[in-house]
């Protein structure tokens, strides 16, 4: 097992490390959870206080022209080199579940022969449910939802998109974007990637992959901080094909042009639906900014690093590691599977290390390598041995349920 100092010695030379002091930091909370919440960055709390005093408090509604109509298609732009995308085809918008739907449904409307959305048994709940209510609204639509690995069987002539969550929410295992998309595309379906779990922590290639399209959250692995909104992604080759169902006014060709029929915007607009949430898109905006020399390739080895740091306590704890062992399969977090996983994750929360747990036996600790030290990992790892050695999570008061996990 790695020595203290040994972690320390790699903080020392961390390409990444001076970027923790650009996020709020609660005292003596070691946060392993950046991966469903991210830490906020300094920049969105200055960002967010002069929107609301200056943007919104002082110029009111001279602001729709000072920045904050064209806010979508900007932050979206910054968003773009994180996931292998033009600016051109990514826009800031509503949430991943709302930009899920839209998305599935224009790609059941491409093509009438083609009534079939195809996903994976335990994707995240959210994207299941939404594909299941997005066929109920297209006459004719089904949604198969199969095991992974009876995903390449399901696809065929009546698929119109395979869905898939690049990186699992709950093991991190990550389906390799080239191969999937190449069958999607050779059973002539679209591809459409939730990135939720893997913009900001691994390196992400839309276009190199050729992938159609995308969404995920602002508010994990990017930091967006409070409100922050999704973004989606369509290819530019689709941009003129697809339409989006939620046909609101912001994504009209003219929205002040107040007609009564519906024309929809060129380029990425016309995926907006209606008023941009301004004060969200702001703290997001600004947390971008600390993404934007970012290596991607140092990310991706501190994350592997941590990894290592973590799955190591973790096995000497008894502890049984579901997340693949090559960090190119999987994204930037470890899971670990424990009858008392709950109770754990409670007893570890109480020692001032935050992870969450996933029903129903799932202890879940995120790997952001922005925020964390590879000391703190290491701290971490030795509080997972001590609470489960010591036994103290059995105490009553970590089994009882919360509302949110
Ligand atoms: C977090 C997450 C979401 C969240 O969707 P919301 O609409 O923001 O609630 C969706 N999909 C995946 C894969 C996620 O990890």
């Amino acid at each position: 097992m790695m020595t203290l100092a040994e972690a320390e010695a790699l903080d020392a030379r961390d390409p990444l490390a001076a970027l923790r002091d650009r996020f709020m930091r609660p005292d003596g909370l070691i946060y392993l959870d950046g991966n469903s919440l991210g830490m906020l960055p300094q920049a969105s709390v200055a960002a967010s206080a002069d929107m609301m005093e200056r943007q919104w408090g002082d110029r009111l509604i001279r602001s729709w022209n000072e920045g904050w109509i064209e806010a979508p298609t900007r932050v979206g732009a910054k968003i773009a080199p994180l996931i292998g995308a033009a600016a051109s085809e990514v826009i800031a918008a509503d949430s991943t579940s709302v930009n899920l739907f839209k998305l599935i449904v224009a790609a059941l409307r491409r093509d009438p022969a083609r009534t079939v959305v195809v996903s994976e048994a335990g994707n995240f709940p959210t994207d299941l449910h939404i594909a299941a209510g997005a066929v109920g609204c297209v006459p004719g639509a089904e949604l198969r939802v199969v095991a992974r690995e009876e995903l390449a069987s399901a696809l065929g002539d009546d698929t119109a998109v395979l869905l898939l969550t690049h990186a699992h929410y709950k093991t991190g295992a990550r389906f390799d974007m080239v191969d999937w998309t190449v069958r999607a595309h050779a059973a002539g379906a679209l591809m459409l990637w939730d990135l939720s779990h893997s913009a900001g922590a691994v390196a992400v290639d839309l276009n190199g992959a050729n992938a159609d399209l995308a969404v995920g959250c602002g508010y994990k692995y990017l930091n967006g901080g409070p409100g922050a909104p999704a973004y989606l992604f369509v290819a530019e080759r689709w941009q003129a094909a697809l339409a989006n169902p939620l046909s609101g006014w912001m994504g009209h060709a003219a929205p002040f042009g107040f007609t009564d029929d519906y024309a929809p915007a060129m380029g990425m607009k016309r995926w907006l639906t209606g008023t941009p949430p301004v004060l969200g898109l702001g703290a997001l905006e600004a947390a971008l900014t600390l993404w934007r020399d970012i290596d991607m390739t140092a990310v991706e080895a501190k994350s592997a690093a941590l990894f290592d740091i973590m799955l190591v306590a973790g096995e000497a704890a008894g502890l049984e590691c579901v997340t693949p062992r090559d960090p190119a399969a999987r994204g930037s977090h470890i899971s670990f599977r424990t009858p008392d996983a709950y109770a754990i994750t409670q007893a570890l929360i109480a020692r001032g290390v935050v992870g969450d747990f996933r029903d129903p036996d799932v202890l879940r600790l995120g790997l952001t390598p922005l925020t964390l030290s590879y000391a703190e990992v290491w701290h971490a790892g030795r509080l997972l041995c001590e609470v489960i050695a010591s036994g103290e999570w059995r105490q009553p008061e970590f089994s009882v349920r919360a509302t949110v996990t």
